[in-house]
């Protein structure tokens, strides 16, 4: 079984802030670990900006990891499956299969999960078009793909708000639509409202999506029939502490960043996983 002092799951802006604080804090044994092939978690497939000084995602990750130390263990492509009571983590790998890691202290650094169509009260097919925004922005920008129009996005917060935008820009027919009376989403989100021909549907739902094979368009609670290709789901994300369940808060877990609680801006989260870092540094020197 392998070993480390400080145990990384997941490497966004968090985890790297949190591995790099641990490190410059002077503990020699920090791994690092992620199911993505590329440090940066959620930042890479940001192409706006609005990141720190107004940098895209990509480039506040380039920020991030300017002279990363290279004697930070770091394994990509390595999802964890669960971690016990008695301080051990289950990893699964490509190249690997399955092993075991054994750790001092845990920073738990992964992240937030989109709230997806299956968790909403919405009649009718799943046809192919139906995603959640989050899915859809990592699909467009690290992929290339453009989805077809008319597209319908349902939650006007800031992740809605912001696929709205590119999904205009690229020419297509955009209608928003938002259960509360008002949009969501910080103020500079929702500029694109004004700047681009896309509708807002106040005060309303969706109740049926329709469509066999495809998606074909979908109805509102107040009976309007949208026609539409795509669909993406924008309602919301839930901290990400599956690996963690079953855990009762032992005092060698820290978590820091979105799996914690939903942050809008990451200079918070990077905060946070800095925090998170020490602390876990500071509990092992204390012990020793
Ligand atoms: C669409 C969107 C737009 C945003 N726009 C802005 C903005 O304009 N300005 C701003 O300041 N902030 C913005 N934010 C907020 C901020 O960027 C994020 O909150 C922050 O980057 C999240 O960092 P994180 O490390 O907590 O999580 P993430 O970046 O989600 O990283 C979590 C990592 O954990 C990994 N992981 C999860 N589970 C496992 C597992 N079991 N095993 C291995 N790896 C795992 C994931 O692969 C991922 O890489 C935005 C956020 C979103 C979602």
């Amino acid at each position: 079984m392998e070993y480390c002092d400080i145990l990384i799951i997941g490497a966004g802006a968090a985890g790297i802030a949190a591995a790099r604080a641990a490190h410059g804090a002077g503990c020699t044994s920090v791994l690092l670990v992620d199911r993505k092939e590329n440090m940066g978690g959620v930042l890479l497939q940001c192409a706006h900006h609005g990141f720190g000084p107004n940098l895209n995602g990509p480039e506040y990750t380039k920020k991030l990891l300017e002279n990363f130390p290279k004697s930070i263990g770091w394994i990509p492509n390595v999802t964890v499956l669960s971690v016990s009571g008695d301080k051990r983590a289950i990893l699964s790998g490509a190249g690997f299969g399955a092993k075991e890691v054994s750790f001092q202290q845990l920073i738990l650094a992964t992240g937030c999960r989109e709230i997806p169509i299956g968790a909403l009260p919405i009649a009718g097919t799943r046809p192919k078009g139906v995603y959640t925004a989050g899915q859809m922005q990592e699909m467009m920008n690290l992929y290339g793909f453009i989805p077809e129009g008319p597209v319908v996005i349902l939650g006007s917060g800031d992740l809605g708000l912001v696929m709205a935008k590119q999904l205009a820009q690229t020419g297509l027919a955009v209608t928003l639509v938002e259960q509360r009376p008002e949009c969501g989403g910080m103020v500079k989100n929702q500029r694109c409202l004004t700047e681009l021909p896309i509708q807002l549907q106040c005060s309303t739902t969706i109740s049926e999506v329709f469509g066999e094979k495809n998606l074909e368009g979908i109805m509102t609670v107040d009976g309007r029939y949208l026609p539409c290709k795509t669909l993406l789901i924008a309602v919301g994300l839930r901290p990400e502490r599956e690996v963690i369940f079953g855990l009762e808060n032992p005092d060698w877990l820290h978590l820091c960043g979105n799996c914690n609680a939903v942050h809008p801006m990451v200079e918070a989260v990077v905060n946070e996983g800095k925090r998170a870092g020490i602390a876990a540094w500071e509990k092992i020197r204390g012990s020793l």
